[in-house]
């Protein structure tokens, strides 16, 4: 048995250090094996549109503001 060559698996892509084969995130800093599966999907896209959305309500709000500050 020889420990060093059983820790021995697939070196991470991100951090460099190797994890079992067995698993399928990097333990140390999370990265998936796979490149092809983002690190969160759920977010990958849709968070410009909720840039831009924010953006725009803040525009809106600066305009009303400055148009109720400007009545008097
Ligand atoms: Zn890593």
């Amino acid at each position: 048995m020889n420990e060093g060559e059983d820790m021995a698996g697939t070196p991470c892509r991100e951090c460099g250090k190797e994890y079992p084969d067995a698993a399928r995130v990097c333990p140390h800093c999370h990265t998936p094996k796979n490149p092809d599966i983002p690190r969160y999907p759920a977010f990958s896209g849709s968070w410009v549109i909720k840039v831009i959305g924010i953006l725009f309500l803040a525009l809106v709000a600066v305009q009303l503001v400055s148009i109720f500050a400007g009545q008097d």
